[in-house]
């Protein structure tokens, strides 16, 4: 699979700088901060600083430091939100998956009980 990242997509805007976040946490190699429209008390979006598309694309083509600094941003995340009770992660991917944004990004939700992953 063929991955053409468009760097004029909304994260990579927010990652120059051009876009204001509302900032959760910072690494060398990640960024989280709160979703402009969240869907619980609890949803932090997780993006990596390098442009990959997808979960996917970022699984497979991301060093093993990036990798790890995203992971650990996730940590920090699931730590300062209060998250003890559980939360969900998920990873909209492209059509599918009703990707919106085609930057890799998690959603940390939670804050509340979420219910059933699916209604399909
Ligand atoms: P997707 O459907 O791609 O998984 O989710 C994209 C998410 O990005 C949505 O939940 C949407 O609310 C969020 N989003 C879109 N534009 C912005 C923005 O400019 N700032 C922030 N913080 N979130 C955004």
């Amino acid at each position: 699979m063929e991955y053409a990242y468009d760097d004029q997509n909304i994260f990579a805007k927010i990652l120059r700088g051009e876009i204001p976040n509302k900032t959760v946490y910072e690494n060398d190699h990640a960024l989280a901060f709160h979703d402009i429209q969240p869907q619980a008390p609890v949803h932090v979006l997780v993006i990596p600083k390098g442009p990959y598309m997808s979960l996917d694309h970022f699984a497979r083509d991301a060093s093993a430091d990036e990798q790890a600094g995203f992971f650990q941003a996730v940590a920090a995340v699931c730590d300062q939100m209060g998250l003890e009770e559980g939360f969900r992660g998920i990873s909209n991917t492209r059509g599918h998956g009703v990707q919106e944004v085609p930057h890799y990004h998690m959603h940390i939700i939670g804050g509340k009980p979420l219910g059933r992953m699916l209604s399909v």
